[in-house]
């Protein structure tokens, strides 16, 4: 490890050699991540966690009230991450990316929402869109969409959601048909797409069997669309409780047309494509959950120290620590709990179990102690002048983006009953 510091240093100057580094660390975790329980980061994982933790303190957390109040998409800093390897970890390393384990990529994700996150949506929500084509699509589309993502600071959406249907993916709406030459045509609409107004091109799930008995694992199919392909029009932004940093849009298709090989995985496959991107994308969804939680734990903590009522620091409230005591066993657990998550598929196992469990458990406990931090704050917690009314806010999303928590308790049952069948 005599390098390791210079690596760092070198990290914070050069793209080339943060990639380096994210590729150390690959091999370190994929070769000694041991069979059983951990408790410790690898060397190599404590050095992305230095990094990211400076880029949030340096980078994002100064930026992060500027693009909360205005609804600005964090371009600057989204390159900035870019040249640093973080915005395309999830791309394998012979499409261009750095092939980062799901377990570092996590402990980037927690530290990035730790500065802001709804700056850390706009950098990691190429992951979401990557998935279906690093999971299921072929080697062409993955030189062509996940290797223009590596070369170009450009974003990508995933597009499922729909004005009428969001945990029911089967009652996707959106229609792709084949014309004469074996291309699609798209028609429909969906909403709120993140990254929907920067996307370079989306992923996009569309019914292509229109009988209504067809089984739901054949019915749809996933396209790769680009993002000025004609008839493809975007909504306005959409004014939101919190993350407000991100882009989240609805987006129409007129008559689209696809080209035949833009299908993912396989005409009639898409549920399964869009649904197995979630074993990826879960955990990096709750570790920002638990990024969010531990910026409310510090800011809660430093305040209960300098304010003072009946003459000693709220600190010394035994009320107050036991507030502060629950939200440090929300967070230690909700970290062991996505890190499981994303430890098991880094073994090559499915991980939807724990990877639902993590992110409704991390849901809860965001929520719980950024509501905790404002009540520690007292008037001072309602207040926008104050940092923990924003993470209040940023919570909320944790519980509805990527599978509500009650969709997230319906996987945990159906597995826990596979489990003991
Ligand atoms: C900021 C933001 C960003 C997003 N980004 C994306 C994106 O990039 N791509 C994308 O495709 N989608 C995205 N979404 C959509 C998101 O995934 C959906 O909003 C979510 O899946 C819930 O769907 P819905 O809004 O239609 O709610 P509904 O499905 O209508 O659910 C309403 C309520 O009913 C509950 N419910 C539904 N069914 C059941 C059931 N069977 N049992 C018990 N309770 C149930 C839900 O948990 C929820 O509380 C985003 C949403 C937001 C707000």
């Amino acid at each position: 490890m005599k390098t390791l510091n210079g690596i760092v240093r070198h990290v914070l100057r050069s793209s080339k050699t943060s990639s380096h580094l994210l590729n150390a660390s690959r091999a370190q975790s994929l070769s000694t991540s041991p069979n059983g329980p951990w408790y410790d980061l690898s060397e190599e994982q404590k050095s992305i966690k230095e990094l990211t933790d400076k880029f949030a303190r340096e980078e994002i957390i100064p930026k992060a009230a500027h693009h909360d109040q205005t609804g600005e998409w964090p371009k600057e800093i989204f390159d900035k991450a870019w040249e640093l390897g973080l915005v395309n970890g999830t791309v394998p390393i012979e499409y261009g990316g750095s092939g980062t384990p799901l377990l570092d990529r996590c402990i980037i994700g927690e530290s990035l929402a730790y500065g802001c996150s709804g700056i850390s949506t706009a950098i990691g929500s190429n992951g979401l869109a990557q998935a279906p084509i690093v999971l299921s699509g072929n080697d062409e589309q993955k030189k062509e969409y996940l290797g223009r993502c590596t070369s170009e600071k450009i974003a990508a959406a995933y597009a499922v959601t729909e004005p009428g249907t969001g945990s029911d993916v089967a009652g996707v709406k959106t229609k792709g048909e084949k014309n004469a030459d074996g291309d699609w045509i798209l028609n429909g609409q969906k909403m709120w797409i993140t990254n929907c107004g920067v996307a370079n091109w989306f992923f996009v799930l569309a019914r292509t069997d229109p009988n209504p008995k067809a089984k739901k694992s054949e019915a749809f199919t996933g396209f790769i669309v680009e993002g000025d392909s004609p008839g493809l029009t975007r909504g306005r932004k959409e004014q939101m409780m919190g993350q407000r940093a991100s882009d989240t849009r609805g987006v129409t298709f007129e008559n689209v047309v696809v080209p035949k090989k833009n299908v993912v995985g396989g005409e009639g496959r898409g549920f399964l494509v869009a649904m197995g991107a979630f074993d990826l994308t879960r955990a990096p969804v709750a570790c920002s959950a638990v990024g969010v939680a531990q910026r409310a734990l510090d800011e809660a903590t430093r305040y209960s120290l300098e304010r003072k009522t009946f003459g000693v620091p709220i600190a010394s409230h035994q009320a107050i620590q036991f507030l502060l005591a629950d939200m440090t066993i929300g967070i230690e657990t909700a970290r062991m709990a996505y890190m499981k998550a994303a430890w098991e598929m880094d073994q090559g196992r499915t991980n939807t179990y724990w990877a639902s469990i993590a992110k409704s458990y991390a849901a809860d406990v965001a929520n719980k102690s950024a509501t905790d931090a404002v009540q520690i704050f007292g008037g001072a917690g309602f207040n926008a002048e104050y940092p923990v009314e924003k993470l209040m806010r940023d919570a909320k999303i944790y519980h509805i983006y990527e599978g509500t928590t009650q969709i997230q308790k319906m996987i945990i049952a159906r597995e826990h009953f596979n489990r003991v069948k």
